[in-house]
């Protein structure tokens, strides 16, 4: 069996008129985050540490922000398809570990509803899924508000390809 890790990053502008959106769920705040797709940085980060491991390009050569395909797409779809890609490899996520850092609003009231989503998809148990949030201690333009950032590690495994006798 082939053991194999991947790392993910991702960062989004807050602003306002947005909806927030983050780790599939949608959060109550007076700003969302900017971009092309629904802007679920978690999600991005995951799906590049995802790819990252299976050695499957990255998110942006999957699915390019200047294709209008994307435009405002749900990101738990492209975690979807990233999952389906896995499949077809023969990897299996094994754990993934987070980090949302951000000023405002506070993720730990969320863990367990972003649990609830994303885990089924993942095909792993909420005990395999860490999401922690983490303040940047009022540096920079996160510590300002401006922007959330995330961290992604996951763990996959490969089952062997069955032998033809
Ligand atoms: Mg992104």
């Amino acid at each position: 069996m082939q053991i194999r890790t991947g790392i993910g990053y991702d960062v989004h502008r807050l602003e306002a008129g947005r909806r927030l959106v983050l780790g599939g769920i949608r959060i109550p705040s007076p700003l969302g985050l900017a971009g092309h797709s629904d802007a679920d940085a978690l999600i991005h980060a995951m799906i590049d540490a995802l790819l990252g491991a299976s050695s499957d390009g990255d998110i942006g050569r999957l699915f390019p922000d200047t294709d209008p395909a994307w435009k405002d797409a749900d990101s738990m779809d492209l975690l979807k398809a990233v999952m389906a890609r896995l499949r077809k490899g023969r990897f299996e996520v094994v754990n993934v570990d987070t980090v949302i850092i951000t000023e405002k609003p506070a993720i730990a009231p969320h863990v367990a509803a972003m649990k609830r989503v994303l885990c089924p998809i993942l095909g792993i148990k909420p005990e395999a899924l860490g999401i922690k949030g983490k303040t940047n201690e009022g540096l920079g333009p996160i510590g300002r508000g401006k922007a959330v950032a995330c961290l992604a590690t996951v763990l996959l495994r490969r089952t062997p390809r069955k032998r033809t006798l």
